[in-house]
């Protein structure tokens, strides 16, 4: 049994593994998934492995933006103004009506403009005759309400590079683009296993010494959360076999594993001896980061699969999953953000923390506040068994090094929750 241990720290500062040094060791060692082909339809939230260029225009063809009449705009500066009405297009219709001179056609939203015509009078802007005319009661100007080929998209330019992240609306413009298939990287598999005696396998009521497995279930939440395709490996107790039999099985599974427990220094940490003897270039860290400063990565010898061993402690399995196994998954998923964006952020309340030589990242409440600012205040206790207070946060403010951060005081936080910061109630702009 060897550990290749990162530094140990001890009381002393110097020999914590700075959070960016840790974070770099990750993802040096995650590369994007081999690229796949799949239907635009399953293709949302996955990255682009090769970029998408229009073969044709969109719109494809100059079409109606309003209910109206297409005219020749030089017929309505006049307007008030009568002309004769020569047919109606709906939308859908072949453009086979012509517009000359004195003449007007229906047409509908979305149908072909008509040769002749530059311009459409809205519908509520006229009035329709019984005689076959029409009276356009305000004059238009050339290409007024016309949608022009190719103003939403021109043939031949690059709609999304290699790396973008498919959204629902890119979901659109590809299909509005008549494109079926994409290249992109798989959703990256990820195998769950808890790890812990004390962890009972079910619901019902708890023996002496034991607790319900709070990590794995959440890991599963977040990993579906963030677009990842989550395996559940159960959990194993803390038995050296047994978590090697898990690993090795999930190795060829999935394209990473996620393991929770283990890796402090306690007798009875057996992962970070597990994963020493089944990963190469494991390493084992004490990162200068409160909560979740244990933490080992490697990859895995059978299969090349990276490792992610997270501590046990549940809020910081949660915060050590979002500063290493987060970002390392989502390289493997091909993009090239790997990072949730970072805001600055005002304290409400006193940040109150002792220098230690390590980043504080604090369970807050971000609240977008009616200046637009943000305001943080922690949502509890700040301790790392502190589940509950996790729930209630929708951010994590990080609090550098020192005495902490006072009233008013500027902290920069990411924002867990993708809806956003919480927000004080504002009507919208009329
Ligand atoms: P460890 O990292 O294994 O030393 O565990 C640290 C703390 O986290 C201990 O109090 C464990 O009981 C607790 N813990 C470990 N795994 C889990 C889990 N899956 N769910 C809830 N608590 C856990
Ligand atoms: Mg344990």
């Amino acid at each position: 049994m060897s550990v290749t241990p990162g530094p140990r720290d001890g009381e002393g500062h110097g020999l914590l593994v700075p959070l960016d040094e840790a974070r770099a060791f990750v993802l040096r060692s995650c590369t994007p998934l081999s690229p796949c082909e799949v239907s635009v339809g399953e293709a949302a939230g996955l990255v682009l492995a090769a970029a998408v260029a229009a073969d044709h225009d969109v719109p494809p063809f100059a079409n109606s933006a309003m209910d109206g009449y297409a005219v020749r705009a030089a017929d309505t500066l006049a307007a008030p103004c009568r002309l004769v009405e020569r047919g109606a297009l709906m939308a859908g219709d072949a453009p086979t009506i012509g517009v000359g001179p004195g003449e007007a056609v229906r047409i509908m939203t979305g149908a072909p403009i008509p040769p002749g015509a530059d311009a459409v009078c809205k519908v509520e802007d006229t009035i329709r005759g019984e005689d076959g005319t029409v009276v356009i009661g305000r004059p238009v100007t050339d290409g007024e309400n016309v949608r022009q080929v190719g103003d939403d998209i021109a043939a031949g330019s690059e709609v999304f590079a290699c790396g973008a992240t498919l959204s629902p609306a890119a979901i659109g413009v590809l299909s509005s683009l008549g494109i079926s298939s994409v290249r992109v990287r798989p959703r990256p598999r990820v195998a769950v296993v808890a790890t812990g005696d004390e962890l009972v396998p079910g619901p019902g009521p708890l023996p002496a010494g034991k607790i319900h497995d709070a990590n794995r279930p959440a890991l599963l939440a977040q990993l579906a959360a963030d677009g990842f395709d989550p395996l559940d490996l159960g959990q194993v107790g803390d038995d050296p076999a047994a978590l090697a039999a898990v690993l090795e099985r999930a190795g060829g599974l999935v394209d990473a594993v996620v393991v929770t427990g283990g890796v402090s220094v306690g007798d009875r940490d057996v992962a970070k001896v597990v994963l020493a003897e089944r990963c190469h270039d494991m390493r084992w860290m004490q990162v200068a980061i409160k909560p979740a400063k244990p933490f080992a990565f490697g990859m895995l010898s059978s299969t090349e699969v990276p490792v992610f061993g997270l501590p046990g402690n549940p809020v910081s399995a949660l915060v050590s999953y979002e500063l290493f196994a987060r970002p390392g998954l989502r390289r493997l998923a091909g993009s090239t953000t790997t990072d949730r964006p970072r805001l600055a952020a005002t304290a409400e309340v006193p940040l109150r923390r002792r220098p230690d030589g390590k980043l504080h990242l604090l369970r807050v409440t971000a609240r977008a506040r009616t200046d637009g600012t943000l305001g943080v205040r922690p949502t509890g206790g700040q301790g790392s068994h502190q589940l509950r207070v996790m729930a209630d946060a929708n951010a994590l403010a990080l609090v550098p090094d020192g005495d902490g951060i006072e009233v008013g005081g500027s902290v920069e936080v990411v924002l867990l929750d993708p809806s956003g910061p919480a927000a004080e109630d504002r009507t919208w702009p009329s």
